[in-house]
């Protein structure tokens, strides 16, 4: 068993084992699933005129959580479902150019996000690759608390029509969403 020493930053297990790119199995899915593809007339404009930001968790299969089908909405991921100007950016290209209207925002419980520190993290970086990012981490506590604020920031960007917006944290130990109240 070889060990590998990761040259990035912060590495949050110990890596033991020998890492196998998955790059040729996925390669391979795709020939199956591009065999009996039937989506090749779906409209550009997702059909629910729906946008949903969610956190990047691997245990979040979007699709199946909202029972969404291919074509029905936008989704936008990232480390913790934060509106970040990118995100915003997304947003407000899906809504001017793309036909949607609605917003969902999807946090969890058990995040990544809870288990950092921004400035450990940062300090981290630096001291080994000499320089500190631009972009802030937004590591939280509460994903109650971090979902209204999320919500917060789409409520008072220009760019961004938040008529009709909700937030959720989904339990990923039981399935379930927890609506989030905008005020609290
Ligand atoms: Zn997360």
């Amino acid at each position: 068993m070889t060990q590998i020493r990761s040259k990035r930053s912060v590495p949050s297990t110990d890596v033991t084992e020998e890492f196998v790119p998955s790059a040729d199995q996925l390669v391979a899915h795709n020939e199956r699933f591009s065999g009996s593809f039937e989506d090749g007339d779906l409209a550009v404009a997702p059909a629910m005129k729906l946008a949903v930001v969610a956190c990047m968790d691997s245990r979040m299969d979007i699709f199946k959580i909202l029972g969404l089908e291919n074509g029905e909405a936008h989704i936008l991921r990232n480390a913790g479902g934060v509106i970040t100007d990118d995100v915003i950016r997304s947003l407000c290209l899906s809504q001017r150019f793309l036909g949607t209207q609605e917003i969902v925002l999807l946090h969890h419980t058990d995040c990544g996000l809870q288990k950092v520190s921004e400035d450990e993290f940062k300090a981290d970086l630096e001291a080994e690759l000499g320089v500190k990012p631009r972009w802030s981490l937004e590591p939280f506590t509460d994903p109650y608390g971090d979902t209204r604020q999320s919500m917060q920031r789409l409520i008072v960007t220009p760019f961004v029509d938040a008529s009709y917006l909700r937030g959720f944290v989904y339990d990923v130990t039981d399935g379930r969403l927890r609506e989030v109240s905008q005020a609290e």
